[in-house]
């Protein structure tokens, strides 16, 4: 083994990621040692990079939080993952098993919780430290490049669309039609849900429209609660919002159909303000979602390890880590890039 690393890391917040050469982190007691093969970028480490939200991560940092790859070493004690096997560093990194959330399995909420990517270093390098019980752990039928995007983007559409509470054959409103959006139009078909997507970008929805949605709104155009409600009769039972931008929550409580659910799971800068008349008139639920539990992480990729849920990935070296960035701030990314440890040179093979 080398003793250093590559890694993108974020020294001061709103600049371009630095590429540096680090040493390799030894596991220690209860930790392992993950060789990074893939590592979805994610909206979110543009929101870290960018010190987007109340609660920063201490710089300097490496983000990255959909990382893939097989154990290369374990610490001392650890009995639940061995080297060799393929796992997943998510967002949930570890939390402390033993709060009133953790002992009811919403680990997700654990006030002692750390995050992979902010406030542990993440899958933006060729090495990962990660706790072996929150792992993810990787089903064969998986490659890590089509993998990657499922313990991120993938299970935070999963829960998000249960958290609706919305019934096969009900209507789910997805707001966002992008990293997350694409993979929530197919859970959502997958579980027998109605699918409207909303977007600002028309080649988005036309992607949508490939992936199963069975109806499509540009957020820009006309009236576009009113013309999902014509649509619906009534609106959406659910609606999760992932869109990155503040309109698209007023918009989506709008399109909420009465004693519907509307779930926020983009995570914008800022604050929206509720129609509350509205909301208390129609009995509206608003709710927030936060990724998933780890029994959530092994059912989203179930769905995935069956074919049944495909991401699209766009693969790239972690070379071109800010440019991709950039694109993602201008909501130039089709779909998902992954950063391809393994075969560094898949630069720009854009897969649309
Ligand atoms: P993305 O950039 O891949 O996709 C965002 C999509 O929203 C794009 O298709 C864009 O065109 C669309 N969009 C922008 N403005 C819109 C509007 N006004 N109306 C409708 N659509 C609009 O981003 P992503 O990786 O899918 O992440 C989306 C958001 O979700 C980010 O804010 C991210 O931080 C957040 N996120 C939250 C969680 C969670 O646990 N709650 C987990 C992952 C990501
Ligand atoms: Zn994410
Ligand atoms: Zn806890």
């Amino acid at each position: 083994m080398t003793r250093t690393m590559h890694a993108a890391v974020v020294e001061q917040f709103g600049k371009p990621l630095a590429f540096r050469e680090m040493s390799i982190p030894a596991p220690g007691p209860g930790q392992i040692l993950v060789k990074t093969e893939a590592c979805g970028v994610c909206h979110t480490d543009l929101h870290a990079a960018q010190g987007d939200w109340p609660v920063k991560p201490t710089l300097p940092f490496i983000p990255g939080h959909e990382g893939i790859g097989r154990v290369a070493a374990v610490g001392a004690g650890v009995t639940s993952a061995k080297e060799g096997d393929r796992v997943g560093v998510p967002w949930l990194y570890s939390a402390c098993g033993h709060c009133e959330y953790c002992l009811s399995a919403q680990e997700t909420v654990c006030g002692k919780a750390e995050f992979g990517g902010y406030t542990k270093n993440g899958g933006f390098a060729e090495y990962i430290l990660a706790d072996p019980d929150y792992v993810a752990h990787i089903p064969n039928g998986l490659s890590s490049l089509e993998a990657a995007p499922l313990i991120c983007a993938g299970i935070t559409s999963y829960k998000g669309i249960k958290e609706t509470g919305a019934r096969p054959g009900e209507w789910i409103a997805i707001s966002g039609a992008g990293g997350l959006g694409h993979l929530a139009i197919q859970y959502a078909k997958v579980m027998g849900l109605k699918v409207c997507a909303v977007d600002i970008d028309d080649g988005k929805l036309a992607h949508a429209t490939k992936l199963g949605a069975d109806l499509v709104i540009n957020a820009r155009e006309g009236d576009p609660a009113a013309t999902l409600k014509t649509a619906t009769g009534g609106g959406a039972h659910g609606v999760l919002i992932t869109a990155p931008s503040l309109g698209a929550f007023r918009q989506g409580v709008a399109m909420t159909r009465k004693r519907g659910t509307c779930v926020l799971v983009g995570l914008p800068p800022g604050e929206f303000p509720v129609p509350l008349f509205d909301v208390v008139a129609n009995c509206i639920t608003i709710r927030g979602s936060f990724v998933g539990t780890r029994a959530d992480m092994a059912e989203a990729l179930a769905f995935g390890a069956e074919g049944k849920v495909k991401a699209d990935i766009e693969p790239q070296p972690l070379s071109a880590i800010n440019t991709v960035f950039d694109r993602l701030g201008r909501g130039d990314v089709p779909s998902r890039v992954v950063i391809d440890f393994e075969n560094p040179s898949h630069a720009s093979a854009r897969e649309e």
